[in-house]
């Protein structure tokens, strides 16, 4: 189902707002790693969204490496994320990480977010499918290209066709770069499937200073949008502080994707 000999034309993901992905212009979707403190992700909404973001992106439900690190505000902060996507207007889209809490957080987010540590995660898959809410994929640590389509079809054979898939990084033996992200991936998609498809240069790279470059290139690359972080103050970012952008360096790079692609 995820085959374009299947469906030859693109899929558009439709929101209520009028915002489209997969459409003629490149969505932006950015925000901080976690949702940390309503300060936090008020200030970060009302930064992204006047650079021209059309979503808030923020774990609530975080995959943390170490147990120890920091899991996310859980409940609270999925609360927090749909009142400032009420009061800014902007969609929310957050990570969705076992099946009990597909019902929790069907009211507080726009898209589910499956993360690269559960792109396989089968079960997870099915039960999204049998929901009628977008959803974005991202491609596993070391999946293939082939995966990441099986995975979105499981999605799609339960009767959820709102896919979106995203290019996040693969692991390689390379060690300057967090990931390695496949920008290659990002045309090969678009030829052999018809979901919409992302870039995502803040986990594919993880360096703060390299994500504008590879966020031009996966636009150039022919990506229907980006999902970035951007924090405040990323220094003080409980996760993913590093690959995390100021918000002037999102404002920046927001100005020179114009320049690449329609309306960003
Ligand atoms: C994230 O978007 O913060 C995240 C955890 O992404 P990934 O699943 O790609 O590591
Ligand atoms: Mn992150």
């Amino acid at each position: 189902l995820a085959g374009r000999m299947w469906k030859p034309e693109g899929t558009v993901v439709r929101f209520a707002n009028g915002v489209e992905v997969g459409g003629k212009e490149v969505v932006v979707m950015a925000g901080p790693c976690s949702v940390e403190s309503r300060e936090q992700i008020f200030t970060a909404a009302a930064q992204v969204k006047a650079s021209g973001a059309k979503f808030l992106r923020g774990g609530a439900f975080k995959p943390r490496s170490s147990p120890y690190s920091f899991q996310g505000m859980g409940l609270e902060g999925l609360k927090l994320l749909r009142e400032v996507g009420d009061a800014t207007g902007l969609l929310i889209i957050s990570e969705v990480m076992e099946i009990s809490q597909i019902e929790l957080m069907m009211p507080y987010v726009d898209v589910f977010q499956i993360g690269a540590r559960n792109m396989q995660n089968f079960n997870l898959l099915r039960e999204i499918g049998q929901v009628r809410k977008p959803t974005l994929l991202k491609r596993g640590i070391a999946a293939t290209i082939e995966e990441l389509l099986l995975s979105a079809e499981y999605i799609l054979a339960g009767g959820n066709y709102d896919v979106m898939l995203c290019e996040r990084g693969i692991r390689t033996f390379e060690t300057y770069t967090r990931n390695t992200m496949d920008i290659s991936a990002i045309p090969v998609i678009k030829t052999l499937s018809h979901l919409p498809m992302l870039g995502d240069p803040s986990h594919g790279v993880g360096r703060r200073d390299k994500v504008p470059p590879m966020a031009r290139a996966a636009v150039a690359a022919g990506a229907d949008g980006l999902l970035i972080e951007v924090h405040p103050n990323p220094d003080k970012a409980v996760s993913d502080g590093a690959q995390t952008l100021f918000p002037e360096q999102f404002e920046k790079l927001m100005e020179e994707l114009r320049m690449i692609a329609p309306a960003v």
